[in-house]
């Protein structure tokens, strides 16, 4: 056997002994054609057993398969005497049934004996193969092969190593009682912190200025007049005059003129326009 085949069937007979409970020496039921098949083949059935299962072997006969080979008559003596050699399998079958009948009513529905089917019938393999952990053999060319495990066997594998690895439902009852609950995650904040400091500077600036708003009024016609001053000087005199106006009511730009424009609507607006926009034409209109 190649070292490869070797690694893997080692691999595979050790899934079985995890997951399914097999041990050694591993019991193998065998069919009536199989004996038949080791003995046309020539092959050295037991001992080629415990190479492909690569450990002590307990081969096995159903009564119902050793009389299969009976009612075969005498060409099939040799066959015959091989499995005289096996140990026999009580089936308690009465009268005896076909072999793989019997052989698949040993094996039932979990295969609780761990038994290892070595059959030449294909039907019989491919109704092993829906249950789980059934290791099957026969020969091909003379050479015994161990299929791979079956996707039932391979499902049931992973249920048996889901349950050792995760608790059960009692256990994890406990241990979510016993666990502290998990932490909230902070909020997130949706907007910023709190107002931009720039514009916490900017307020600043006018809570300053608010209170004196002559004052500010004052620097304005003091921007006024530097400007203006290099103009004339007539018309910064005129600008003073206005600040003093306004220095002495509530509301400077308009209150003073109003009384003096109060007829004439369009006076006033352009005056308005003069002082805030500081047309140089204006201050020469109003004195
Ligand atoms: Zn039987």
């Amino acid at each position: 056997m190649r070292q490869k085949r070797a690694k893997a069937y080692r691999k595979l007979m050790a899934l079985y002994s995890m997951s399914f409970g097999f041990r050694q020496p591993y019991q193998v039921l065998i069919d009536s054609e199989m004996c038949k098949m080791a003995i046309s083949q020539n092959i050295d059935f037991v001992k080629q057993l415990g190479i492909v299962l690569q450990g002590m072997v307990k081969p096995m006969i159903t009564q119902c398969c050793i009389h299969e080979l009976y009612l075969q008559g005498k060409a099939q003596q040799p066959a015959v005497d091989l499995a005289k050699m096996f140990e026999r399998r009580k089936c308690n079958h009465k009268e005896a049934i076909a072999g793989d009948d019997c052989v698949s009513s040993v094996i039932g529905d979990t295969n609780k004996h761990r038994y290892v089917v070595a059959t030449q019938s294909q039907p019989l393999r491919v109704k092993l193969r829906s249950i789980p952990g059934v290791p099957i053999l026969h020969v091909n060319r003379s050479v015994m092969i161990l299929e791979p495990p079956s996707d039932t066997t391979l499902r049931a594998k992973a249920l048996v190593e889901s349950e050792a690895l995760n608790p059960s439902t009692s256990e994890a009852a406990k241990l979510k009682a016993a666990a502290p609950a998990p932490p909230e995650p902070p909020k997130k904040r949706k907007g910023p912190k709190g107002p931009n400091p720039l514009s916490v500077k900017k307020k600043k600036k006018v809570a300053d200025q608010q209170p004196a708003t002559k004052s500010k009024d004052k620097d304005k016609g003091k921007a006024k007049a530097t400007p203006k001053v290099i103009q004339s000087p007539a018309e910064t005199n005129a600008v003073v005059g206005e600040k003093r106006k306004r220095g002495n009511d509530d509301e400077p730009v308009d209150g003073g003129r109003e009384e003096k424009d109060a007829h004439s609507g369009r006076k006033r607006r352009r005056k308005r326009k003069g002082t805030t926009a500081a047309e140089p034409s204006d201050p020469p209109s109003i004195s």
